[in-house]
């Protein structure tokens, strides 16, 4: 936690402000009770000093007035601290590699963000401050009282002891109950994000009830949570403060029997009473510090274990040359955190302004192999060389611009359509340059029919789209983005043939004198490829052009003349949902 702050930097002037004006507060409630001793003493004896009325009245204003001062520079810096935290963690999150997000939820990562970021800012704040001023407080009417009487001192202690106690298990309880609380609200959260963000799969397969069922009994257990902390509240209430009435009640009577054999006066009873509040708020203070220290605890082992994470690399090298040969030498890998290889051995080499196709059934490594050409993930054994270069040592961001991926469908971030065009570009595109990249990529016509055109926003997922839009508009982003490579993996796939052959012009287009990897399904397609790589299980078991693989190849031929036999299966192939989006 402390790195963590001093990673932060909260501001330490305004700390030290606020930590001072905490400190003429707690001095303020230290000397009201011995000024209202002065001034009852006085009043019993008759004689009011105008002076002790004004010393009071000053004392309690000027506490007041620190205390509100403190309060408000503590939320300042409280609020700075959390914007900073999460600005340091967003700049992480962004940072962390693709693998890093396989491994964990996105909604525990978002809790990350907005909950843990307050727990430890709030600690180091307000709560810091509390307990600083807290033990003062305790402490300096501990030491007061001692002065004005040592056996009643002591039976104040011994009252607030024992009230204690009783008091502080079920306090402790009350803890563990927050605890659970808030994870199985995060819990619960978790599963929202995910019904919500899927809830198209969720109403395709009337799973309403059972996701239902899901969160009624999370929320159930949330709700029996909250109301065994609300029966333990509802008695710790009333405890603490009959604990209170009884501790004043044995002070009064042990006091006034000492008042009226003369050995202490009223005022110093009254400055009694007053401290017993003193001493028993900075307690109950504690008991919260405990629970939040608890939190922020939890909060920052996370936190710190999120920002330990490695990150992409920023530093390497420029990429020279703009049309160099992208060649995998004996590639292996497997994902992180799993034993079996995706790919074993595998040599690819992709000549420049030429098309390569990848073919082999789902689930043999095709995705793989490009998510290695963006360096998404590093090759377990072997190098993927680009102009004889290791790809890995070029700066990161400026070879993933030489790329440009089209995937099977095309996420939209929100926003309008010209944003979505113009998506991840570092030059500022006049319109007209957009419109025509939009006409290239055949989507300027329903652009154009949109309400607002260019301006028209875009919901989240692109729900206002149909697929081949979606592809549309990215195709469009790709002609401004001009890449060296393009890498189109079933980019047509979830399309129906009309917007398919509309897709694939553009495509075509698109694909003039670049490097392009494709991954497609359909033969038509891999036919006009200079050389086909063919994927069996992580292996390459051929390559060549479509005639070399049809005559070296018979898994390659069994596939064409099975495609060609029977056109109609290959729309019985497509997968049903996939067809429904577009
Ligand atoms: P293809 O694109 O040819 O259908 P993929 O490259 O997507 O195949 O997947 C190849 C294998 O790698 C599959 O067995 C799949 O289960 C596995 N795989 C894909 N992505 C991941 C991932 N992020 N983490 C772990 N395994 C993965
Ligand atoms: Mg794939």
């Amino acid at each position: 936690m402390w790195r963590l702050l001093r990673l932060a930097k909260p501001s330490g002037v305004l700390l030290s402000t606020a930590a001072a004006m905490s400190l003429v507060s707690v001095a303020g409630t230290l000397a009201f009770p011995v000024l209202t001793k002065q001034l009852v003493d006085e009043l019993a004896k008759g004689a009011v000093d105008t002076s002790s009325i004004t010393l009071l009245a000053v004392v309690m204003l000027a506490g007041a007035v620190a205390s509100a001062l403190s309060a408000y520079l503590l939320s300042r810096v409280g609020y700075d601290l959390i914007a900073a935290l999460r600005t340091l963690l967003i700049d992480k999150l962004l940072r962390l590699p693709v693998a890093s997000f396989d491994q964990e939820s996105t909604g525990e990562r978002v809790s990350r963000v907005l909950n843990d970021c307050q727990s430890i800012s709030e600690l180091a704040t307000r709560q810091a401050i509390n307990l600083l001023s807290g033990v003062l407080v305790l402490v300096g009417s501990i030491t007061v009282l001692m002065f004005l009487d040592t056996w009643l001192t002591l039976t104040v202690l011994g009252c607030i002891v024992l009230a204690f106690g009783v008091v502080l298990p079920l306090v402790a309880f009350l803890e563990k109950l927050a605890l659970s609380t808030q994870d199985r609200t995060a819990k619960l959260g978790g599963i929202l994000t995910h019904v919500l963000s899927e809830i198209r799969l969720v109403k395709a397969f009337t799973a309403e009830s059972r996701e239902r069922e899901r969160s009624r009994l999370e929320i159930q257990d949330i709700r029996n949570l909250g109301i065994q902390v609300a029966k333990i509240s509802a008695v710790l209430g009333p405890l603490i403060s009959l604990s209170l009435t009884a501790a004043i009640l044995v002070v009064l009577i042990y006091g006034s029997s000492r008042v009226s054999n003369g050995s202490i006066s009223i005022g110093t009873l009254t400055a009694f009473i007053l401290y017993i509040f003193n001493v028993a708020v900075p307690l109950i203070q504690l008991t919260t510090f405990l629970e939040e220290l608890q939190k922020a605890r939890g909060a920052s082992t996370r936190i710190a274990g999120l920002l330990q994470g490695t990150e992409e690399s920023t530093g390497g090298e420029a990429v020279a040359s703009s049309h160099g040969t992208l060649e995998f030498r004996n590639v292996s890998f497997s994902y992180p955190g799993r034993e079996s290889k995706v790919l074993h051995e595998i040599n690819l080499v992709f000549q420049p302004g030429t098309t390569s196709a990848l073919v082999g059934a789902s689930g043999n490594g095709k995705t793989t192999v490009l998510s290695l050409i963006e360096r998404f993930y590093a090759p377990t054994d072997g190098s993927i060389l680009y102009d004889g270069k290791s790809i890995g040592d070029f700066a990161l961001a400026a070879w993933r611009e030489r790329i440009g991926y089209v995937a099977q469908s095309a996420p939209i971030m929100p926003g309008t359509v010209r944003d979505n065009i113009l998506y991840g570009l570092s030059d500022d595109f006049p319109d007209d340059m957009v419109n025509m990249a939009a006409e290239k990529a055949g989507a300027l016509a329903f652009i154009e029919q949109m309400p607002q055109g260019l301006d028209t926003i875009l919901s989240e997922q692109g729900a206002n789209l149909s697929g081949g839009q979606r592809q549309r508009i990215a195709i469009a982003r790709m002609f401004l983005r001009n890449p060296d490579i393009l890498i189109l993996d079933e980019a047509t796939s979830s399309l129906d043939s009309e917007t398919e052959h509309q897709v694939k012009l553009a495509l075509e287009s698109l694909m003039q004198g670049r490097t392009n990897i494709v991954v497609a399904h359909r033969l038509s397609t891999v036919i006009h490829a200079d050389r086909i790589y063919f994927l069996d299980r992580g292996r390459i078991s051929g390559s060549g052009s479509h005639d070399e693989l049809l005559t070296t190849h018979s898994h390659y031929a069994r596939l064409v003349s099975r495609q060609f036999r029977e056109p109609v299966r290959e729309a019985v192939e497509e997968p049903l949902l996939e067809a429904d989006a577009g």
